[in-house]
């Protein structure tokens, strides 16, 4: 079966048996059009997003540099995420009454003035970092930050801190690949159940989200988003399909040896912020 995504491209078939499951379960809680089920739908996609991650991981032998604290990652970079995703974190906002949502106003409105190159080079920090490097929303973060796992900090450090060199960091490539099969997995459910299924920037979509009435509206179909979609988008639709041809610029997949198994059950992931 050809599985079509927002980027409308045809996946490896080996990808059909993680997505297919994961695209029907989230498909059948859309249908309700029911934001409340909407939401736990995706909370539940992302613990199994995580135990995808956490199996790649552990299967490739290959422990990442992650670590709490460690936020250069979090630092001018575009987070893509789906309206759900975005709307996932504007709930928590809410719930949790925190003061993020003026901050989260005001870096949407100086993230709109940038593409992608000119955020990186603005270092901007994303408005869920604490003083301690800390994520805010760690338990509701996006699909993009949990698969965002590299091998070396000191790479990402370079590369944050010197973004006119543009300088590859070594991702961990299995649990990338887990984690954006996912998402367009998600993606696609979005799409069969006749959602807006584009991604966004993240600030710029949680902003929209955490306007009254945004996740009902979203559920019936409406396109609240559009507040939300940037021209530069389109051009970084052309990075995520590069990234997922493994083919970036900026970003350098690693996957294990064969045969190797170095470090397998010793340690664990840590959460990277
Ligand atoms: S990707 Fe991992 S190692 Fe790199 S800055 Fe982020 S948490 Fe640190
Ligand atoms: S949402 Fe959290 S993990 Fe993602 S970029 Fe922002 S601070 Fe970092």
């Amino acid at each position: 079966m050809r599985f079509t995504t927002i980027a409308g491209q045809s996946l490896a078939v080996e990808a059909v048996p993680l997505l297919e499951p994961e695209r029907k379960v989230i498909r059948e809680s859309l249908c309700h059009r029911d934001a409340g089920r909407a939401h736990l739908a995706i909370v539940d996609a992302y613990g199994r997003l995580e135990r995808r991650i956490q199996t790649a991981i552990a299967s490739s032998g290959m422990i990442p540099a992650c670590h709490p604290g460690c936020g250069w990652c979090c630092h001018g970079v575009k987070v893509n995420v789906t309206a759900l995703e975005a709307l996932v974190v504007a709930e928590h906002l809410n719930n949790e009454s925190t003061s993020l949502g003026e901050a989260v106003q005001a870096a949407a409105a100086r993230r709109r003035t940038m593409n992608t190159d000119q955020l990186f080079a603005s270092k901007d920090p994303c408005p869920f970092l604490d003083s301690s490097n800390q994520c805010q929303i760690y338990e509701v973060r996006p699909s993009a930050c949990r698969r965002h796992c590299c091998m070396d900090s000191s790479e990402c450090e370079r590369a944050v801190s010197n973004p006119e060199l543009k300088l590859a960091v070594t991702q961990h490539a299995p649990a990338n690949v887990a984690g954006a099969l996912s998402a367009l997995a998600w993606a696609a459910a979005m799409e069969d159940a006749h959602l807006d299924y584009r991604m966004f920037e993240l600030i710029s979509a949680v902003a929209v989200a955490l306007q009254p009435g945004a996740a009902e509206k979203w559920v019936r179909g409406e396109r609240v988003f559009d507040a939300a979609a940037r021209a530069v988008d389109e051009q970084d639709q052309a990075t995520i399909r590069a990234e997922l041809g493994n083919d970036s610029g900026r970003v350098r997949q690693v996957a294990p040896p064969a045969n190797t198994w170095k470090g397998h059950g010793k340690k664990r992931r840590q959460p990277r912020s």
